[in-house]
């Protein structure tokens, strides 16, 4: 049976997680000295291992022999807590279950002592979608836990919680995946898995997955399945409906040197080679901002998030422009983006906006 790669490659331990370092360290410590708080909340966007973490830390916590502060999944604790009908580690969606009385329960239930280890652990996944008297339920149990309870909070908008639960909570921020992390991530996932890639297909992943390791598997998935095991370029792009780097630079030419035809011909060319005219439309915003990005960033490669060849190709292509003539196409061809989805002729707006970007409000100095 196959089972996809996010599931298979879910980190069992502190180590096996990508990234994060700051927050894996600080909990591992925690554990092995024992020093443990009540309330966690970790916050930061999907995809960034949130739910991972707080899994291993809620194992790790009733482990009976950790091994360097992560569970060992050998100890007879470590055996039940893995059981499916185990209670000792909830999960719990506010997202599908944010009413008051599920809270509730979670006050009458933190009363009973754990069965198996030392702690029962409450995983809140999205807890800012919790209504205002669920919050005041939950505020009740953060104000006295009892000695057995930990509870970690998770959240992608940390903004909407009130400052009287961010108060009594130990907060971690977690931030995106490097690309050069999530590179090596995939690269060791397919070597395991025998999977035979070209590298340009793993940098286009890593650049759309835009630091979620979940997204980049998922993605990767999808692209081994195509490709019948095997991750080429020309799958990856078929699955993210990417346009072909070179298209872009192509196009960017043909506008930054006044070739209105030119253009045109990009344009046919991208629609004749089945591109979503759309996502087209949306990679030539991105592609404006990438060329503003490398001409006026000193550390263009860290935001860029692109192979280095493509970023030494968008300085040079950056050099012929003025930062003003690379604002005002960034924004021309972002304009247009909210009404594609509506236009009956997708393909005209994109065209009227060739016009404007060569003829039009400034762009070129005549
Ligand atoms: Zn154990």
């Amino acid at each position: 049976m196959y089972q996809a790669l996010y599931r298979k490659y879910r980190p069992r331990t502190f180590d096996e997680v990508v990234g994060q370092k700051h927050i894996t360290k600080t909990l591992s410590n925690q554990v092995k000295k024992g020093e443990i708080s009540h309330a966690y909340l970790f916050s930061g966007t999907r995809g960034t291992g949130k739910t991972s973490i707080a899994r291993i830390f809620a194992r790790a916590l009733n482990c009976l022999s950790p091994v360097d502060g992560s569970p060992c999944y050998k100890c007879e604790v470590c055996k039940a807590l893995s059981e499916p009908n185990c209670m000792d580690i909830l999960e719990i969606d506010a997202a599908s279950n944010n009413r008051v009385d599920e809270v509730r329960e979670i006050r009458e239930k933190v009363k009973f002592l754990p069965t198996n280890g030392k702690f029962k652990v409450y995983i809140i996944d999205e807890v800012h979608m919790l209504t205002d008297s669920a919050f005041n339920a939950l505020l009740k149990t953060l104000e006295e836990p009892p000695a057995h309870v930990v509870l970690i909070l998770g959240t992608t908008e940390p903004h909407k919680l009130p400052q009287t639960i961010l108060s009594r909570c130990l907060r971690f921020d977690f931030k995106l995946i490097s690309p050069t992390e999530l590179k090596q991530h995939l690269i060791s996932i397919f070597n395991k898995e025998n999977i035979n890639y070209e590298d340009s297909a793993v940098d286009l992943i890593v650049s759309a997955a835009q630091g979620s390791v979940r997204d980049m598997l998922s993605i990767a998935d999808a692209v081994v399945s195509l490709g019948g095991g095997v991750a080429s370029y020309s799958n990856a792009l078929s699955i993210l409906g990417a346009t072909n780097q070179e298209k872009l630079f192509k196009f960017a030419d043909q506008i930054l040197s006044g070739n209105l035809g030119g253009a045109f011909e990009v344009v046919d060319e991208a629609i004749k080679g089945g591109i979503n005219i759309s996502v087209f439309a949306k990679d030539l915003t991105v592609h404006f901002r990438n060329l503003l990005v490398a001409k006026t960033c000193e550390n263009c490669e860290g935001i860029l998030n692109l192979p280095a060849e493509v970023v030494q190709k968008m300085k040079d292509q950056a050099k012929d422009a003025s930062e003003e003539e690379l604002m005002f196409l960034m924004r021309n061809f972002s304009e247009i983006e909210p009404e594609l989805k509506y236009s009956l002729s997708p393909r005209t707006l994109v065209e009227v906006a060739c016009v404007k970007a060569i003829s039009g409000d400034g762009s070129k100095k005549n």
